[in-house]
């Protein structure tokens, strides 16, 4: 069975006095907490060797939430995977949508940074998911596939990429699809990911993320081929993130 992965995204959120939250989540894994579950905090580029330096001796992992595709160079206010690496980042979320919409980043640059990622030793979570528009037509799953044909590598596999399925209409909302177009959902990216990469994507963790709270984590990660979540606001304060994990 897969070990399921609770992880927290906070986005452009999050500074210095932010730091006793994850005091609180490192405490929590490390006394007593004993979920079990994987557990990671992606917090802004700005306090990500802070927060590794609280949490490297807990069980919670710390990682950065976008790298750029090369590795240094003549890119003003790029950071690469390996800094995120040297940082102290053992994951790196590629491919938000927040990415996608507000950057303009396509599945052909989000291939290129789930690659860059690996090439610095880091675990890539590559974000897939429908807009509004696009579920309103029908078009859900044929979006996945395209996501998955063009933003998952080959050569991905169970322990060096994650696929974060996030609707984007679902995201910061408080919506959440039904129960069974999650499991829906699900299924299609796992048995495309299968098609794609072979019968190793079996192993392969599937996040559900968007307006995943304490209250409806219960329900949403208990739904097969859900392997955990991608928290976004729920994931900044320290008691609902330690209640989303206990959902497990
Ligand atoms: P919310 O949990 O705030 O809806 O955000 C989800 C998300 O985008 C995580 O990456």
């Amino acid at each position: 069975s897969i070990r399921p992965l609770v992880a927290g995204n906070w986005k452009m959120n999050g500074t210095n006095a932010s730091m006793p939250e994850l005091v609180a989540i490192g405490g929590a894994f490390t006394h007593g907490f004993d979920v079990p579950v994987d557990a990671l905090i992606c917090p802004p580029a700005t306090l990500l060797a802070r927060a590794y330096d609280v949490l490297s001796s807990s069980a919670v992992r710390v990682g950065g939430q976008d790298c750029a595709t090369s590795e240094n160079g003549a890119h003003t206010g790029d950071i690469s995977a390996e800094m995120l690496k040297d940082a102290g980042a053992s994951f790196v979320i590629v491919g938000h949508s927040e990415r996608r919409i507000d950057h303009g980043e396509t599945n052909e640059v989000v291939n290129e940074k789930a690659r860059a990622a690996w090439r610095a030793g880091l675990v890539a979570i590559i974000c897939i998911g429908e807009t509004q528009s696009q579920r309103e037509k029908g078009l859900t799953l044929d979006i996945l596939t395209a996501q998955i044909e063009g933003s998952v590598p080959s050569g991905a596999t169970a322990a060096n990429t994650v696929i974060a399925y996030e609707p984007v209409w679902a995201i910061g909302t408080g919506l959440t699809p039904t129960i069974p177009d999650v499991a829906q959902a699900h299924a299609h990216i796992r048995a495309e990911l299968v098609r794609v990469l072979g019968d190793g994507a079996n192993a392969m963790r599937i996040l559900y993320g968007g307006s995943v709270k304490p209250s409806n984590a219960g329900e949403l990660l208990a739904v097969a081929n859900v392997n955990g979540a991608l928290v976004g606001g729920a994931s900044l304060k320290a008691s609902d993130f330690l209640g989303i994990a206990e959902a497990y």
